[in-house]
């Protein structure tokens, strides 16, 4: 599969960044004090995610529970959802730099992140893939944020990172607008398969932000339609 995941665009954008940072030393992402892009005192704040939590969609529940109600009035097509964080501050101001303020630098330091907490989800995976964005999003964009935490998590713990199993192929509004009704609607047919190779295999599909885990539902389910043996979800933070 190709290891080629960052656009020309991207590789200038990064090179350009990497020239700014001599020039101007990073701050960090929510506080802005000078030194480092999630500085330490922000990275205390950070919440991570600890069992227990439902088996399925990852929000967490009491310590009796398996998986909490609503998956288990509608169970989820995925194996499980997983994630690293809470989506709460300071995190959620970090999200957003990366995602909407050209912050491309986050992306290895959040992808750390995922890195980090993943040990403990014990998850059985054999390809690694992002979200995709729609390629007029991406171009406006410079670059696919799941993917820039796709490619450096796969790396970091030695799975096989696929970048284009999926293709994005309607324009979605962003979730964030959205009820859980109007998100399921709103990515419903949004992905196809663009790289067939995965079947009978487990996939792990990579996003920054989960909500009502409607988009991961969905591209799950065309990769299960097309031959995946499994596919979970991993993201760096997780609505609660
Ligand atoms: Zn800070
Ligand atoms: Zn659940």
């Amino acid at each position: 599969m190709s290891l080629e995941t960052v656009s020309p665009k991207s590789k200038l954008v990064h090179l350009v960044e990497t020239l700014r940072d001599m020039v101007f030393p990073p701050v960090c992402a929510n506080c802005r004090k000078v030194g480092k892009l999630v500085c330490p005192a922000c990275y205390q704040q950070i919440q991570w995610i600890k069992k227990p939590v439902c088996s399925s969609c990852g929000r967490v529940v009491a310590s009796d529970q398996l998986v909490c109600k609503g998956c288990f009035a509608q169970p989820l097509p995925l194996a499980q959802i997983r994630a690293a964080t809470v989506f709460t501050e300071p995190i959620s101001t970090i999200i957003h730099k990366l995602k909407y303020e050209g912050v491309f630098g986050l992306g290895d330091v959040l992808a750390d992140m995922m890195v980090y907490a993943w040990h403990q989800w014990q998850i059985g995976v054999d390809v690694v893939a992002p979200i995709p964005l729609h390629p007029d999003r991406e171009k406006k964009r410079g670059y696919n944020q799941s993917a820039l935490l796709a490619q450096r998590f796969s790396q970091q713990v030695g799975l096989a990172y696929a970048p284009d199993l999926l293709k994005r192929t309607k324009f979605t509004v962003p979730q964030v607008s959205l009820n859980a009704e109007e998100r399921a609607k709103n990515v419903q047919d949004a992905f196809a398969v663009a790289d067939g190779r995965f079947g009978g295999r487990r996939v792990l599909l990579i996003d920054d932000v989960c909500t009502t885990g409607s988009t991961m539902t969905a591209a799950a389910c065309v990769l299960l339609e097309c031959g995946a043996t499994a596919v979970s979800g991993y993201c760096l933070a997780r609505a609660m």
